[in-house]
């Protein structure tokens, strides 16, 4: 019989039934190639794919029938021993296929099988002419020329594409279409371009450690060198220099050999933290964000891979960034939502973090200026230590902070959506040549259109949602944010037929015009999803307003994170009740952690700085523990709620979540899954909350009902509820229905 080398593959085929380890043979040729992390090219039923190697064995008897491996498609492997063994658990975390895992993984280029071959330069298609020509276009296209719709939508959204990304030729008709309509032209560019961070620069100079920041980094540094390291949640004010204690581990981790991964929220709102360390660490610093095209990711990937690169930052991803020798993992502002991948698989990147670290025998250090629950718990339990740094650097006082009840300005006859408070406040911190921000976590112009007469709301004719009213130039109209439909603002209602119809509740769109009426020589800026659509134009805004071409920036939660203005002494929270009504058994910590985010980006330098929260909720806690400064008081309050609803981190959830476009099909499926877990032999140990429709009961014209399972532990349920949802999983595969089950899921509805 003869002998040979074993690979165990995982193919490129999306098919839950097949996602399996397949042997395959290695041919004499390629036995000094395989590695365990390549992928090869393999036969398969009657096709040829794309498979991933993930394990190795022999030499062994060929079995019969047993296929040879047809090629390995690249040098090196993409992933090394550790991250094979993450992707298992990833599969028995998150319940999603070995496909799934590696999927995410890995920088999609890689999914290309074409991808080994390397251009020897790249083709370019970009935009001419302008935005609003651009859109114009997409816009008579959308019906018509879907294509040639999708490359403009693309074109508005990044800029520019890499045509062969898109598996695109510059003589596609599509790309002919747009080049001889004037829209669009080609351009072609030298491969290896250097990678733009889109950040923004920073000083080089290394200062000395305050005395926290020092007992910070000691600790640290004592884990490092352990056998059997500690994790650590890292609590500073705003401003207390965290990120400093983060470059300096860092360097310690360098020093001795290692690497490190640094987690952001997201790169595009956190330019001047990329700036530092790519300012400190130059060219080791390999930087993974979404406005890098798939080339460049890849590109960075294996630079990662070499060992050229021995630090990554980049968003919740570049988690699995396959970084040589890992010895730390920096989560900053651990409690962001962002972490969450809201896709199968649908994994939660602090999480993984501590997996990963726990394989490569690695550090993680979790900081924020408000840790969530889950952070407290782990210090609770004894798995993390924490860090405390209650000062900021400058020894300045945190700001002063003001609640304004909105009831009350009403009763004393103001109508403005500005309290008195907050007008006389902005006009003192312009005409003092200071900056001041204003925050809405709502954008558009209004929330949404209400009849006056008949109380009719205008809805989403795909979505269970009201549409919100937008501005564009001088004429409103209504917007989906779910499925981006548009439609007009009637001018008469259409269940009374009376004239009522009128825009109701604010959006960051109309405090931009209202502050614009009110104030004509303040110069302000926005900046929300709608403001920043284009690529580079988060960091145009901030930088315009670190130059001062701007004295007040209106802007969503995107503005209350991590970034450092100096000149900034007023913070205005417009509505600070909007937060504590989402459907989400965080809301209140979301508030808190929002608020405290917020606020704390006044005063940082030198000028002392002043919040002003207006709201309808004066008394309630996440409103007056922020501020107050008063992160344990809002901890202990919590908790308590936590635990006595059974809410995690005192339990974990999983939702299960069917959707289809029969209402009948999806709640049977939830009732399905409900009727399976209650028979179950674990029905003892979990909580099942009835099947229902979710708070958003339809979206796309798809129905959404949902089941959520209350447990201690996931290792204790994990084979009875992956069982029930195999079960409901195959029966709504026959009718094209799509269910999936996330047990790391915050927000119920
Ligand atoms: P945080 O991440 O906790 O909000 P930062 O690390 O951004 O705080 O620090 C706030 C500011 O203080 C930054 O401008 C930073 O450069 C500066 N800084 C940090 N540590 C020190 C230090 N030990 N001495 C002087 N300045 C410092
Ligand atoms: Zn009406
Ligand atoms: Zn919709």
């Amino acid at each position: 019989v003869l002998q040979a080398l074993i690979v165990e593959v995982i193919v490129d085929v999306k098919s839950r039934s097949v996602d399996k380890r397949y042997d395959y043979y290695v041919p004499d040729d390629l036995v000094d190639v395989a590695e365990v992390g390549m992928r090869a090219h393999v036969s398969f039923g009657r096709q040829d794919c794309l498979a991933f190697v993930v394990g190795i064995r022999g030499p062994e008897p060929i079995r019969d029938g047993m296929k040879p491996i047809l090629e390995f498609l690249d040098e090196m492997p993409l992933l090394g021993k550790n991250e094979i063994l993450l992707s298992e658990w990833l599969c028995y975390r998150y319940v999603c296929t070995h496909l799934q895992a590696i999927s995410a993984m890995l920088p999609a280029a890689f999914r290309d099988r074409k991808s080994r071959n390397l251009q020897k330069t790249r083709v370019y298609l970009l935009p001419l002419g302008t935005r609003e020509q651009l859109e114009a276009a997409l816009h008579a296209k959308l019906r018509k020329a879907r294509k040639q719709a999708r490359l403009l939508q693309n074109l508005v959204e990044q800029g520019e594409m890499q045509l062969a990304e898109f598996g695109l030729a510059p003589s596609d008709p599509s790309v002919r279409a747009l080049i001889l309509e004037g829209i669009a032209r080609l351009e072609e560019r030298e491969i290896y371009r250097s990678v733009e961070y889109g950040s923004i620069s920073a000083s080089k100079d290394i200062p000395d450690l305050t005395p926290s920041q020092n007992k910070a980094l000691l600790a640290i540094e004592h884990s490092l060198a352990n056998a059997r390291p500690e994790d650590f949640v890292l609590y500073g004010v705003t401003g207390s220099g965290k990120t400093e204690v983060y470059l300096q581990s860092i360097a310690a981790v360098l020093r001795a050999g290692g690497g490190a991964i640094v987690l952001v929220p997201e790169i595009a709102l956190t330019p001047q933290m990329v700036g530092r360390f790519v300012s400190r660490f130059g060219g080791q610093v390999a930087v993974l964000h979404s406005g890098l095209s798939q080339g460049e990711k890849r590109d960075e990937w294996m630079r990662i891979r070499r060992g050229e690169a021995r630090i990554v930052v980049g968003a919740r991803s570049a988690v699995f960034a396959p970084v040589t020798n890992l010895r730390l993992v920096i989560i900053d502002e651990e409690h962001e939502s962002s972490y969450k991948q809201e896709e199968s698989p649908r994994y939660e990147a602090r999480e993984v973090a501590r997996q990963r670290a726990r394989i490569s025998g690695a550090v993680v250090v979790s900081g924020s200026a408000t840790p969530s629950l889950f952070a407290m718990r782990d210090v609770e339990l004894g798995h993390a230590k924490l860090l405390t740094m209650p000062i900021r650097v400058n020894r300045k006082p945190l700001p002063s902070v003001e609640i304004v009840d909105m009831r009350e300005e009403l009763r004393n006859g103001n109508h403005s959506l500005f309290s008195r408070s907050l007008q006389v406040g902005l006009e003192q911190t312009v005409s003092r040549g200071e900056q001041a921000i204003l925050f809405l976590n709502r954008r558009g112009f209004a929330s949404f259109s209400l009849c006056r007469e008949c109380g009719a709301c205008m809805k989403c004719p795909n979505c269970d949602i009201s549409l919100t009213v937008h501005k564009s130039g001088t004429k409103m109209y209504l917007r989906c944010h779910y499925c981006g439909h548009d439609a007009p603002l009637p001018a008469a209602c259409p269940e009374c037929g009376s004239e009522g119809m009128r825009p109701f509740g604010i959006g960051t769109q109309q405090i931009e015009l209202l502050v614009k009426q009110k104030w004509p020589n303040t110069r302000v800026a926005r900046m929300d999803n709608d403001t920043t659509r284009q690529k580079g134009a988060h960091q145009k805004i901030i930088q315009a307003f670190l130059n001062h071409e701007v004295d007040v920036l209106i802007g969503t939660q995107m503005i209350a994170k991590g970034l450092d203005f100096p000149d900034v002494s007023l913070v205005g929270v417009i509505a600070a009740d909007t937060m504590l009504l989402l459907p989400d058994y965080r809301a209140a910590e979301r508030s808190f952690q929002l608020l405290t985010q917020v606020s704390g980006r006044a005063g940082r330098a030198q000028i002392d700085g002043h919040t002003v929260i207006q709201t309808y909720r004066p008394d309630h806690f996440s409103i007056q523990c922020a501020a107050h400064h008063d992160f344990q008081g809002f901890y202990e309050e919590e908790k308590r709620t936590r635990e006595a609803f059974w809410y995690p981190p005192y339990c974990e959830l999983a939702v299960f979540l069917a959707t289809h476009p029969e209402e009948k099909l999806v709640m049977g499926a939830a009732r399905r899954f409900e009727r399976e877990l209650r028979r179950s032999s674990v029905a003892g140990q979990i909580t099942i909350l009835p099947a229902s429709p979710c708070g958003i009961s339809r979206i796309e014209n798809k129905y959404r009902y949902q089941v959520v399972v209350k447990y201690l532990k996931w290792d204790e349920v994990r084979d009875e509820i992956v069982h029930a949802f195999h079960i409901v999983y195959q029966k709504m595969n026959q009718y094209h229905g799509v269910c999936s089950l996330d047990v790391s899921a915050g927000r119920i509805g």
